[in-house]
Protein backbone atom coordinates (compact mmCIF):
# COMPACT_ATOMS: atom_id res chain seq x y z
CA UNK A 1 0.00 0.00 0.00
CA UNK A 2 0.93 3.08 -0.66
CA UNK A 3 0.77 5.94 1.83
CA UNK A 4 1.75 8.62 0.27
CA UNK A 5 -0.99 11.84 -0.62
CA UNK A 6 -3.42 11.05 -3.50
CA UNK A 7 -5.52 14.31 -1.65
CA UNK A 8 -6.89 16.11 -5.01
CA UNK A 9 -7.30 19.84 -4.90
CA UNK A 10 -11.47 19.30 -4.25
CA UNK A 11 -10.62 17.78 -1.31
CA UNK A 12 -11.93 19.46 2.35
CA UNK A 13 -9.15 21.30 4.93
CA UNK A 14 -8.57 21.72 7.78
CA UNK A 15 -5.98 23.17 10.51
CA UNK A 16 -6.15 19.98 12.42
CA UNK A 17 -7.39 16.72 11.95
CA UNK A 18 -7.92 14.55 14.77
CA UNK A 19 -8.28 10.84 14.33
CA UNK A 20 -10.19 9.10 17.48
CA UNK A 21 -12.93 11.17 19.52
CA UNK A 22 -11.48 9.40 22.98
CA UNK A 23 -10.30 10.68 26.09
CA UNK A 24 -7.60 13.02 24.58
CA UNK A 25 -9.24 13.47 21.27
CA UNK A 26 -12.83 14.93 22.94
CA UNK A 27 -10.05 17.18 24.66
CA UNK A 28 -8.21 18.19 21.83
CA UNK A 29 -11.19 19.15 20.01
CA UNK A 30 -12.50 21.50 22.46
CA UNK A 31 -8.92 22.82 23.13
CA UNK A 32 -8.11 23.15 19.36
CA UNK A 33 -11.28 24.80 18.42
CA UNK A 34 -11.67 27.40 21.32
CA UNK A 35 -10.18 30.37 20.12
CA UNK A 36 -12.48 30.36 16.93
CA UNK A 37 -9.60 31.08 14.83
CA UNK A 38 -8.49 27.23 13.62
CA UNK A 39 -11.10 24.64 11.91
CA UNK A 40 -11.09 21.31 13.62
CA UNK A 41 -11.97 17.83 11.89
CA UNK A 42 -12.83 15.19 14.39
CA UNK A 43 -12.80 11.74 13.43
CA UNK A 44 -14.12 8.59 15.41
CA UNK A 45 -14.90 5.17 13.99
CA UNK A 46 -17.08 4.44 16.50
CA UNK A 47 -21.05 5.70 16.39
CA UNK A 48 -22.48 8.71 18.64
CA UNK A 49 -23.01 8.40 21.89
CA UNK A 50 -26.40 8.00 22.39
CA UNK A 51 -26.64 4.20 23.90
CA UNK A 52 -28.31 5.11 27.05
CA UNK A 53 -26.49 2.80 29.14
CA UNK A 54 -23.66 5.22 27.93
CA UNK A 55 -24.69 7.36 30.53
CA UNK A 56 -25.48 5.25 33.35
CA UNK A 57 -22.54 4.18 35.55
CA UNK A 58 -24.25 1.40 36.41
CA UNK A 59 -24.33 0.50 32.37
CA UNK A 60 -20.61 0.24 32.39
CA UNK A 61 -21.26 -3.93 32.86
CA UNK A 62 -23.56 -3.81 30.17
CA UNK A 63 -20.87 -1.94 27.81
CA UNK A 64 -18.12 -4.19 28.60
CA UNK A 65 -19.12 -6.53 25.29
CA UNK A 66 -21.49 -4.24 23.68
CA UNK A 67 -20.03 -4.36 20.25
CA UNK A 68 -21.63 -1.59 18.71
CA UNK A 69 -19.95 0.86 21.22
CA UNK A 70 -16.67 -1.73 22.08
CA UNK A 71 -13.65 -2.88 19.76
CA UNK A 72 -13.62 -5.47 22.24
CA UNK A 73 -10.04 -6.89 21.39
CA UNK A 74 -8.61 -10.11 22.12
CA UNK A 75 -5.09 -10.33 22.88
CA UNK A 76 -2.49 -13.20 21.36
CA UNK A 77 -1.78 -16.13 23.19
CA UNK A 78 0.47 -14.55 26.37
CA UNK A 79 3.14 -17.29 27.02
CA UNK A 80 3.10 -15.74 30.34
CA UNK A 81 -0.10 -16.55 30.72
CA UNK A 82 0.05 -20.25 29.71
CA UNK A 83 -1.18 -19.17 26.12
CA UNK A 84 -4.29 -17.74 27.69
CA UNK A 85 -5.97 -14.90 25.44
CA UNK A 86 -7.16 -12.17 27.16
CA UNK A 87 -10.11 -10.11 26.62
CA UNK A 88 -9.49 -6.49 26.06
CA UNK A 89 -12.54 -4.17 25.63
CA UNK A 90 -12.09 -0.74 24.24
CA UNK A 91 -14.42 1.92 23.34
CA UNK A 92 -15.86 2.72 20.36
CA UNK A 93 -18.03 5.71 20.14
CA UNK A 94 -17.91 9.32 21.21
CA UNK A 95 -15.86 9.67 24.13
CA UNK A 96 -13.81 6.15 23.45
CA UNK A 97 -12.82 4.60 26.54
CA UNK A 98 -14.06 6.97 28.71
CA UNK A 99 -17.57 6.65 27.62
CA UNK A 100 -17.60 2.71 28.81
CA UNK A 101 -15.14 2.55 31.11
CA UNK A 102 -15.35 1.67 35.15
CA UNK A 103 -15.26 6.01 36.03
CA UNK A 104 -13.10 5.87 38.91
CA UNK A 105 -10.71 8.85 39.28
CA UNK A 106 -7.43 8.00 39.73
CA UNK A 107 -4.56 10.13 38.36
CA UNK A 108 -1.82 7.32 39.23
CA UNK A 109 1.23 7.51 41.71
CA UNK A 110 3.62 10.93 41.49
CA UNK A 111 6.53 8.34 41.34
CA UNK A 112 5.21 6.83 37.50
CA UNK A 113 5.10 10.38 36.25
CA UNK A 114 8.83 11.43 37.99
CA UNK A 115 9.85 7.93 36.19
CA UNK A 116 8.96 9.21 32.77
CA UNK A 117 10.36 12.73 33.64
CA UNK A 118 13.48 10.53 34.84
CA UNK A 119 13.90 8.90 31.27
CA UNK A 120 13.77 12.34 30.00
CA UNK A 121 10.57 13.21 29.03
CA UNK A 122 10.51 16.86 30.30
CA UNK A 123 7.13 18.30 30.97
CA UNK A 124 5.74 15.30 32.62
CA UNK A 125 6.94 14.62 36.24
CA UNK A 126 4.12 14.88 38.54
CA UNK A 127 4.47 18.68 39.30
CA UNK A 128 5.01 19.28 35.77
CA UNK A 129 1.09 17.77 34.96
CA UNK A 130 -0.32 18.50 38.59
CA UNK A 131 -1.57 21.86 37.23
CA UNK A 132 -3.25 20.35 34.13
CA UNK A 133 -4.83 17.75 36.66
CA UNK A 134 -6.36 20.50 38.52
CA UNK A 135 -7.18 22.92 35.42
CA UNK A 136 -9.04 20.12 34.04
CA UNK A 137 -11.14 19.08 37.11
CA UNK A 138 -14.42 20.09 38.75
CA UNK A 139 -13.56 18.80 42.25
CA UNK A 140 -17.27 18.24 44.36
CA UNK A 141 -14.84 18.28 47.69
CA UNK A 142 -13.88 21.68 46.57
CA UNK A 143 -9.58 23.19 45.63
CA UNK A 144 -6.72 22.39 47.36
CA UNK A 145 -2.96 21.32 46.95
CA UNK A 146 -4.04 18.70 44.46
CA UNK A 147 -7.66 19.59 43.06
CA UNK A 148 -9.29 22.26 41.41
CA UNK A 149 -12.65 23.61 40.61
CA UNK A 150 -14.47 25.19 37.74
CA UNK A 151 -12.79 22.82 34.97
CA UNK A 152 -14.89 20.89 32.04
CA UNK A 153 -14.42 17.56 34.18
CA UNK A 154 -16.57 16.75 37.57
CA UNK A 155 -14.85 14.53 40.02
CA UNK A 156 -17.49 13.50 42.65
CA UNK A 157 -17.71 11.16 45.69
CA UNK A 158 -19.86 7.93 45.43
CA UNK A 159 -23.40 8.48 46.02
CA UNK A 160 -24.19 5.08 47.80
CA UNK A 161 -23.16 3.75 51.14
CA UNK A 162 -22.78 0.46 50.98
CA UNK A 163 -21.85 -1.50 53.78
CA UNK A 164 -20.11 -3.59 52.22
CA UNK A 165 -17.82 -1.12 51.23
CA UNK A 166 -17.11 0.06 54.68
CA UNK A 167 -16.89 -3.07 55.89
CA UNK A 168 -13.88 -4.11 53.39
CA UNK A 169 -12.08 -0.48 54.53
CA UNK A 170 -12.45 -1.43 58.12
CA UNK A 171 -11.44 -4.76 57.63
CA UNK A 172 -8.09 -3.59 55.52
CA UNK A 173 -7.40 -0.76 58.47
CA UNK A 174 -7.89 -3.73 60.88
CA UNK A 175 -4.96 -5.49 59.21
CA UNK A 176 -2.73 -2.46 59.37
CA UNK A 177 -3.21 -0.73 55.76
CA UNK A 178 -3.08 2.88 56.65
CA UNK A 179 -6.93 4.93 55.51
CA UNK A 180 -6.73 6.94 52.35
CA UNK A 181 -9.53 9.32 51.60
CA UNK A 182 -8.16 11.07 48.81
CA UNK A 183 -6.04 8.40 46.20
CA UNK A 184 -5.44 11.38 44.14
CA UNK A 185 -3.91 13.35 46.92
CA UNK A 186 -0.64 13.31 48.72
CA UNK A 187 -0.26 9.49 48.41
CA UNK A 188 -2.00 7.08 46.62
CA UNK A 189 -1.14 4.56 49.13
CA UNK A 190 -3.64 2.75 51.73
CA UNK A 191 -7.91 1.76 51.21
CA UNK A 192 -10.42 4.11 50.81
CA UNK A 193 -13.37 4.97 48.61
CA UNK A 194 -13.02 5.93 45.14
CA UNK A 195 -14.05 9.16 43.57
CA UNK A 196 -15.77 8.79 39.91
CA UNK A 197 -15.98 10.94 36.91
CA UNK A 198 -20.17 11.27 37.20
CA UNK A 199 -22.04 14.36 37.67
CA UNK A 200 -25.45 13.94 39.79
CA UNK A 201 -25.78 10.21 39.21
CA UNK A 202 -24.64 10.46 34.97
CA UNK A 203 -21.45 9.47 33.76
CA UNK A 204 -19.09 12.29 32.50
CA UNK A 205 -17.24 10.89 29.73
CA UNK A 206 -14.90 13.72 27.53
CA UNK A 207 -17.60 13.01 25.04
CA UNK A 208 -19.82 15.26 27.96
CA UNK A 209 -17.73 17.04 29.78
CA UNK A 210 -15.39 18.31 26.39
CA UNK A 211 -17.24 17.62 23.27
CA UNK A 212 -20.73 19.02 24.46
CA UNK A 213 -19.68 22.53 25.38
CA UNK A 214 -17.86 22.43 22.18
CA UNK A 215 -19.78 20.88 19.42
CA UNK A 216 -21.70 23.68 18.41
CA UNK A 217 -18.58 25.49 16.99
CA UNK A 218 -18.99 26.35 13.37
CA UNK A 219 -15.16 25.79 13.47
CA UNK A 220 -15.27 22.03 14.50
CA UNK A 221 -16.66 19.42 12.31
CA UNK A 222 -17.52 15.74 13.87
CA UNK A 223 -18.07 13.02 11.53
CA UNK A 224 -18.86 9.62 13.58
CA UNK A 225 -18.95 6.33 11.52
CA UNK A 226 -15.58 7.55 10.33
CA UNK A 227 -13.37 5.17 10.34
CA UNK A 228 -9.51 6.34 8.98
CA UNK A 229 -7.40 4.25 7.13
CA UNK A 230 -4.24 5.82 6.62
CA UNK A 231 -2.64 9.07 7.20
CA UNK A 232 -1.68 10.84 4.17
CA UNK A 233 2.06 11.72 3.67
CA UNK A 234 4.11 14.33 1.22
CA UNK A 235 7.30 12.95 1.84
CA UNK A 236 7.88 12.67 5.64
CA UNK A 237 5.05 15.09 6.44
CA UNK A 238 1.41 14.10 7.49
CA UNK A 239 -0.85 16.08 5.34
CA UNK A 240 -3.72 14.66 5.23
CA UNK A 241 -5.74 11.60 6.57
CA UNK A 242 -8.16 9.02 4.49
CA UNK A 243 -11.08 7.53 6.15
CA UNK A 244 -14.28 5.19 5.50
CA UNK A 245 -17.39 6.01 5.99
CA UNK A 246 -20.29 3.89 5.35
CA UNK A 247 -19.18 2.57 1.41
CA UNK A 248 -17.52 6.08 0.73
CA UNK A 249 -13.63 6.19 0.85
CA UNK A 250 -13.40 10.14 1.60
CA UNK A 251 -10.03 12.29 2.15
CA UNK A 252 -9.18 16.00 4.28
CA UNK A 253 -6.20 17.53 3.84
CA UNK A 254 -4.68 18.92 7.29
CA UNK A 255 -2.42 22.35 7.01
CA UNK A 256 -1.12 22.52 10.07
CA UNK A 257 -1.44 18.66 12.16
CA UNK A 258 -2.70 15.39 12.09
CA UNK A 259 -3.18 14.05 15.74
CA UNK A 260 -3.41 10.59 16.43
CA UNK A 261 -5.46 9.62 19.27
CA UNK A 262 -6.75 6.66 18.70
CA UNK A 263 -6.11 4.87 21.48
CA UNK A 264 -3.46 2.58 22.71
CA UNK A 265 -4.37 -0.10 20.53
CA UNK A 266 -5.30 1.91 17.53
CA UNK A 267 -2.88 4.50 17.74
CA UNK A 268 0.39 2.38 16.57
CA UNK A 269 -1.81 0.37 14.06
CA UNK A 270 -3.14 3.30 12.11
CA UNK A 271 0.52 4.30 12.23
CA UNK A 272 1.69 1.12 11.10
CA UNK A 273 -0.87 1.00 8.14
CA UNK A 274 0.32 4.49 7.31
CA UNK A 275 4.28 3.58 6.86
CA UNK A 276 5.54 4.43 10.45
CA UNK A 277 6.35 1.44 12.32
CA UNK A 278 9.10 -1.20 12.32
CA UNK A 279 10.23 -1.69 8.35
CA UNK A 280 10.78 -4.84 8.38
CA UNK A 281 7.26 -5.85 9.42
CA UNK A 282 5.64 -3.17 7.15
CA UNK A 283 7.51 -4.47 4.24
CA UNK A 284 6.22 -8.21 4.77
CA UNK A 285 2.78 -6.63 4.70
CA UNK A 286 3.35 -4.40 1.27
CA UNK A 287 3.15 -1.15 3.22
CA UNK A 288 5.68 1.53 1.84
CA UNK A 289 7.87 2.67 4.65
CA UNK A 290 7.26 6.44 5.56
CA UNK A 291 9.37 5.79 8.90
CA UNK A 292 11.41 2.93 10.00
CA UNK A 293 10.57 3.44 13.64
CA UNK A 294 11.19 0.00 15.58
CA UNK A 295 8.94 1.40 18.72
CA UNK A 296 5.63 1.76 17.13
CA UNK A 297 3.53 -1.35 17.83
CA UNK A 298 5.83 -2.49 21.15
CA UNK A 299 6.17 -2.34 24.52
CA UNK A 300 2.55 -2.11 25.68
CA UNK A 301 1.90 -1.98 29.75
CA UNK A 302 -1.36 -2.39 30.93
CA UNK A 303 -2.58 -3.86 34.58
CA UNK A 304 -3.69 -7.11 34.93
CA UNK A 305 -7.25 -7.15 36.52
CA UNK A 306 -8.00 -10.70 38.88
CA UNK A 307 -11.87 -11.30 39.74
CA UNK A 308 -12.60 -12.72 43.03
CA UNK A 309 -16.10 -13.69 43.49
CA UNK A 310 -17.30 -13.84 47.42
CA UNK A 311 -20.73 -15.60 49.25
CA UNK A 312 -22.28 -12.78 51.36
CA UNK A 313 -24.05 -13.98 54.23
CA UNK A 314 -26.60 -11.27 54.20
CA UNK A 315 -28.74 -9.86 51.50
CA UNK A 316 -27.44 -6.86 50.95
CA UNK A 317 -25.48 -6.93 47.78
CA UNK A 318 -26.07 -5.40 44.58
CA UNK A 319 -26.22 -8.61 42.80
CA UNK A 320 -29.38 -9.22 45.04
CA UNK A 321 -31.22 -6.27 44.38
CA UNK A 322 -30.84 -6.43 40.26
CA UNK A 323 -31.44 -10.12 40.61
CA UNK A 324 -34.72 -9.57 42.43
CA UNK A 325 -38.00 -8.21 39.73
CA UNK A 326 -39.72 -5.62 42.71
CA UNK A 327 -35.52 -4.44 44.17
CA UNK A 328 -34.55 -3.97 40.21
CA UNK A 329 -37.38 -1.83 39.17
CA UNK A 330 -37.51 0.39 42.69
CA UNK A 331 -33.56 0.48 41.67
CA UNK A 332 -34.74 1.83 38.41
CA UNK A 333 -37.70 4.11 39.68
CA UNK A 334 -35.47 5.38 42.32
CA UNK A 335 -32.44 6.73 39.57
CA UNK A 336 -35.24 7.49 36.96
CA UNK A 337 -36.57 9.85 39.63
CA UNK A 338 -33.42 11.19 41.77
CA UNK A 339 -30.71 9.71 40.06
CA UNK A 340 -29.53 7.86 43.70
CA UNK A 341 -28.96 4.22 44.78
CA UNK A 342 -27.26 0.96 42.94
CA UNK A 343 -27.05 2.80 39.59
CA UNK A 344 -25.28 5.33 40.06
CA UNK A 345 -22.18 3.02 41.02
CA UNK A 346 -19.06 2.75 39.13
CA UNK A 347 -17.18 -0.70 38.42
CA UNK A 348 -15.70 -0.38 41.94
CA UNK A 349 -16.70 1.26 45.48
CA UNK A 350 -13.51 0.48 48.07
CA UNK A 351 -9.77 0.08 46.79
C1 LIG B 1 -13.56 -1.33 30.33
C2 LIG B 1 -12.60 -0.24 30.74
C3 LIG B 1 -12.58 0.21 32.05
C4 LIG B 1 -11.72 1.24 32.43
N1 LIG B 1 -11.82 1.76 33.70
C5 LIG B 1 -11.12 2.88 34.01
C6 LIG B 1 -11.33 3.56 35.26
O1 LIG B 1 -12.19 3.17 36.06
N2 LIG B 1 -10.58 4.65 35.53
C7 LIG B 1 -9.64 5.13 34.63
O2 LIG B 1 -9.00 6.15 34.92
N3 LIG B 1 -9.43 4.52 33.45
C8 LIG B 1 -10.16 3.43 33.11
N4 LIG B 1 -9.99 2.85 31.88
C9 LIG B 1 -8.95 3.38 31.00
C10 LIG B 1 -9.33 4.70 30.32
O3 LIG B 1 -10.69 4.72 29.96
C11 LIG B 1 -8.43 4.83 29.08
O4 LIG B 1 -7.08 4.83 29.51
C12 LIG B 1 -8.67 6.13 28.31
O5 LIG B 1 -10.03 6.33 28.02
C13 LIG B 1 -7.84 6.07 27.01
O6 LIG B 1 -8.00 7.27 26.32
P1 LIG B 1 -7.48 7.43 24.83
O7 LIG B 1 -7.87 8.80 24.39
O8 LIG B 1 -6.05 7.05 24.79
O9 LIG B 1 -8.26 6.31 23.98
P2 LIG B 1 -9.81 6.04 23.84
O10 LIG B 1 -10.59 6.79 24.87
O11 LIG B 1 -9.98 4.56 23.77
O12 LIG B 1 -10.16 6.70 22.44
C14 LIG B 1 -9.75 6.25 21.19
C15 LIG B 1 -10.87 6.60 20.21
O13 LIG B 1 -10.36 6.48 18.89
C16 LIG B 1 -11.31 5.83 18.08
N5 LIG B 1 -10.59 5.21 16.97
C17 LIG B 1 -9.73 4.18 17.03
N6 LIG B 1 -9.22 3.90 15.83
C18 LIG B 1 -9.77 4.80 14.97
C19 LIG B 1 -9.65 5.01 13.58
N7 LIG B 1 -8.80 4.29 12.83
N8 LIG B 1 -10.39 6.01 13.01
C20 LIG B 1 -11.23 6.76 13.76
N9 LIG B 1 -11.38 6.60 15.08
C21 LIG B 1 -10.65 5.63 15.69
C22 LIG B 1 -11.95 4.83 19.02
O14 LIG B 1 -13.18 4.35 18.52
C23 LIG B 1 -12.05 5.64 20.30
O15 LIG B 1 -13.26 6.37 20.36
C24 LIG B 1 -10.82 1.80 31.47
C25 LIG B 1 -10.84 1.35 30.15
C26 LIG B 1 -11.72 0.36 29.77
C27 LIG B 1 -11.74 -0.08 28.33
Amino acid sequence: MNATSSLAPTDPEFDYIIVGAGSAGCVLANRLSANGKHSVLLLEAGPKDSNIWIHVPLGYGKLFKEKSVNWMYQTEPEPELKGRQVFQPRGKTLGGSSSINGLLYVRGQHEDYDRWRQLGNTGWGYDDVLPYFKRAENQSRGADQYHGTGGPLPVSNMIVTDPLSKAFIDAAVESGLPYNPDFNGATQEGVGLFQTTTRNGRRASTSVAYLGPAKSRSNLKIETSAHAQRILFEGRRAVGVEYRQGAALRRARARREVVVSSGAYNSPQLLQLSGVGPGDLLRKHGIEVVLDAAGVGHDLQDHMQVRIVMRCSQKITLNDTINHPLRRTMAGARYALFRKGWLTIAAGTAG
